[in-house]
């Protein structure tokens, strides 16, 4: 698994395209920057790995776009040791940006294929998520919540409640809405019972799916 000089050219070029688009967040592009994203993706796309694209990574979902990726970790105002919920591992490239940011990540994927591959791919690359669950999202995992934030990766047709109720009062959540185009949605938990609700433009994601695969 090799990261040379030209990966590191190809990704700082990545992070200024990344800036134009309007991400501003320095911790974002810092982790983006060190990332090799290329060894989360089979040999055929490597080549393409810093382009601003998504890319088939078995078991039929993507990794998501750079964009996509750095606009909802931007979202989640993460701090140095924040407890964040991820929903969706994927290929880990997600994960492994928010654990570059210092959060203590807690992710769940529904696919076995996926979760198995990416279990064995992040320590190898020295990444370290607190924990990694094969399971269903949907439910979140409440015996290590409340969290700070919860990210989830996937097109949901609603909120799952049990986010709402694993979310710290001040917490952040951000999942894209909808069937075929997503909203890209961020609620805030004002109290027990009150989130603000913010609308962030359209992406689109591969669905969130309920039970395990
Ligand atoms: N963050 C990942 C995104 C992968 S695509 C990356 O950049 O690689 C979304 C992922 O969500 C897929 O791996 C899919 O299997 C997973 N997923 C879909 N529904 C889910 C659910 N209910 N619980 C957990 N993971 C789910």
């Amino acid at each position: 698994m090799k990261d040379t000089a030209k990966h590191q050219g190809l990704r700082n070029q990545l992070v200024s395209t990344l800036q134009q688009k309007g991400i501003t967040d320095l911790r974002v592009l810092d982790a983006i920057k060190k990332i090799p994203r290329h060894l989360f993706l089979e040999s055929s796309f490597q080549d393409y790995a810093y382009q601003d694209t998504a890319f088939p990574i078995g078991a039929g979902q993507t990794i998501s776009h750079p964009y996509t990726v750095a606009f909802q970790s931007q979202l989640l105002e993460i701090k140095k040791d924040h407890k964040i919920l991820e929903i969706g591992t994927g290929s880990g490239y997600q994960t492994a940006v928010l654990c570059t940011m210092g959060a203590k990540v807690y992710s769940v994927e529904r696919q076995n294929e996926l979760f198995k591959k990416t279990s064995a791919l992040l320590p190898k690359l020295g990444i370290r998520p607190k924990h990694l669950t094969f399971g269903d999202g949907y439910k979140g995992l409440p015996t290590y919540g409340p969290f700070d934030s919860i990210i989830v990766t996937a097109g949901a047709p609603f909120i799952p409640q049990p986010l709402m109720a694993q979310l710290k009062i001040g917490g952040r959540l951000v999942i894209p809405l909808g069937e075929d185009v997503q909203v890209m949605t961020l609620l805030i938990r004002k109290n027990e019972t009150q989130f603000e609700k913010h609308e962030l433009g359209e992406f689109r994601f591969v669905p969130l799916l309920e039970d395990k695969n």
